[in-house]
This record gives structure tokens, sequence and C-alpha cells, in this order.
């Protein structure tokens, strides 16, 4: 029988597996009574500085080319993790790539406008535009687009975060792949816990998740929008539709807890505290916009008594570590 998540084209661009790992000082937070907890490291992704993005641009490559397209076209803001991803799919592709980045993050210094992801969308050689905050999205992304077109380029567009369910099928893989590691050490975890933005990470695992009728019940973070209920309703769309091109049967209800703070990529206090926190306890980088406030997020429903100490629990980290470098004003004090 043919493998259903390989009947999409995919282009090979992500070191895989990414690790699975127990970190012994994330135990030591908690002890005595504590879950077991540990991190999928798909901020080791490879391209780029790697990230979760690498995973859904592999099947989305696949399309773009089996489209016949030459140039990747994709959204976001300043210091959209995405973008620069693709930037560099595009690259690694032998295709050309231009983003359009919205400046949507109030509040926020020079280094937002100059260094982290924008910087290195300049490095991977793409065609950056800017629009203002309250620029028409599709409007402006059409006449982009358009405007490729009467170059003679044969645009494929990749709306924000990959997010469709071609991207999604990287995470129904990467939910695969996941359960054959804990499979491999005799593991049952009970819950995956990750940043949940444009939906297509939360809506592939969910379908992964399907597809084996086994494994952790998955958990987004909210850190993206005020509006909770349609965010989980469009993930949970977005999950079938991701479940149905694989043939898997029928999805869970999708659980989304919240840490989006004042807002998206706008810091909060206990993102701070749990980004230094595993920064000087683990030497491990997490980022301002989604893996910090994630994961203190957890950290919140650990300390609330919200996950049983008997529990397994595995934190995806998502990567987005580059954004840091937009944020130096949070942690010149520290
Ligand atoms: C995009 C992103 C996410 C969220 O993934 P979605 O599929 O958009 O929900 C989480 N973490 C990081 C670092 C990201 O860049």
């Amino acid at each position: 029988m043919t493998d259903p998540l390989d009947t999409f084209p995919r282009v090979p661009l992500a070191h895989l597996p990414t690790p699975l790992d127990e970190p012994a000082w994330l135990r030591a937070l908690f002890t005595p009574d504590a879950p077991r907890l540990f991190i999928k490291r798909d901020d080791c992704t490879g391209l780029a500085f790697g990230g979760n993005k690498t995973r859904k641009l592999e099947y989305l490559v696949g399309e773009a080319q089996a489209a016949g397209a030459d140039t990747l076209v994709t959204t976001g803001a300043l210091q959209s993790n995405h973008a620069r991803q693709t930037a560099a799919a595009a690259a690694a592709a032998g295709m050309a790539c231009t983003l359009v980045l919205f400046d949507i993050v109030p509040g926020r210094g020079e280094a937002y406008r100059a260094s982290g992801n924008l910087l290195l969308d300049q490095v991977l050689g793409a065609d950056i535009r800017i629009a203002p905050a309250d620029a028409p999205r599709r409007e402006t992304l059409e006449s982009v687009v358009a405007e490729l077109e009467a170059e003679g380029r044969q645009p494929f567009f990749i709306p924000t975060g990959g997010s469709t369910a071609i991207g999604a099928l990287g995470y129904a893989r990467a939910y695969r792949e996941l359960v054959g590691q804990l499979d491999a050490l005799g593991i049952q975890a009970t819950r995956l816990v990750h940043a949940s933005s444009s939906g297509g990470t939360q809506a592939g695992l969910i379908a992964g998740h399907a597809l084996l009728g086994a494994g952790p019940r998955v958990e987004g973070v909210n850190v993206y929008r005020r509006d909770h209920e349609s965010m989980a309703a469009e993930i949970g769309a977005l999950a079938a539709e991701t479940a149905s091109l694989i043939g898997a049967g029928e999805t869970a209800p999708v659980v989304l807890h919240r840490a989006v703070g004042p807002g998206y990529g706008e810091p909060m206090e206990s993102m701070v505290a749990a980004l230094t926190l595993a920064a000087r306890r683990g030497g491990l980088l997490l980022d301002p916009v989604y893996s910090g406030k994630a994961f203190a997020g957890l950290l919140a429903m650990i300390q609330a008594g919200e996950i049983g100490t008997d529990e397994t629990i595995v934190f995806l980290h998502t990567g987005g570590a580059p954004g840091l470098f937009a944020y130096p004003d949070l942690f010149a004090a520290l």
C-alpha cells in the first residue's frame, strides 16, 4: 500500500528526524512532583536557522514546482519566521522569492526593522516589499502577484504561515515521526503542546493523530488572535481538510489554550520569564513571539496543577530564535 503522505510531491529541505529530548533541567524545575517533559526540537529543522515552516515548505515547494512556478510569493509580519524560511526554501529549490511584509506589530524599536528575520531575508536574496499595517491585505498581495506575472514570471502564492492543507501535511508527517520516536522509547505521551498562530501546524498534527489513530492529544497555545473561538474553528476546518487529503478518519476537537498577552508579537512578562528560564537553566533558546509565549503557557498549566503529575508531555519547539535579535530592549536590562 502506498503511504498517503507520499502521494503529494515533496521537496526535501529539512534535517529529519528532529531530536526528541528529555532535558534534566526541565524536570529539575518541578521536582519532586511533575509530569514527564520532553521537547521535540523542530527549531532544528536546519534550513536557514530552522523552525516549523520548513516541514510545510517541503510540500508547498513540491506543489509550486508541480504547478510550473518559478517564484514563491508569501506574506507575514516584518519579523516573520515563515517569510525567512520561504526565502531560504526558494533559494535551495532554485526559485526566486518575493515577500510582502506588513508592519503590524506596534511599539517596536529600530532593531525590529533592521535585524533578525528581516536581515536574513535580505541575506537570502528575497525581493522584499514592506506595506503599512493599514494596507488592504488582499489587494496589496494581488497587485504584487499581477506585477510579477506582467514581468513574465510564474508566481506561486503561499498564504500566511504556509497554512494550507497541503502545507499542513508537513505536520501530519511530523506527528508520525514523533509517535515513532516515542514508540521506540516505549513511552506513551498524553499531550503535545505547541505555539499556534496561522494554524497549519496544529491542523497537520491533528490530521496526523487521525491518520495514526493513536498518540498524544494535540494542544495548541494561541499566541496570535484575540478572536480565540473563530481561530479554533478555522483550525478545526483545516484539520478536517488535511485529514481528508490523506484518507484519515475523523479529527479530534481542537484544544487551544491562550497566551497571546497584549497582542501578536507584543511582549509580556511571563514570556520574558519563561524564555530567560529556558536560556539560563537549559541553554535553550526560545523566541519572543511564539515558542516563548507557548512555553510560558505550558509552565503556567503545570504550576496551576492542570496537568497531572502522572502525565507525559511533549513540548514542540517550533523555532523562531532569530526573532530575538529584533527584541534587544527586552533583555538589555536583565
Ligand atoms: C509560525 C510559527 C508558529 C505557529 O505555527 P502555525 O502553523 O502558523 O500555527 C509557531 N512558532 C514559530 C516559531 C513560528 O514561526
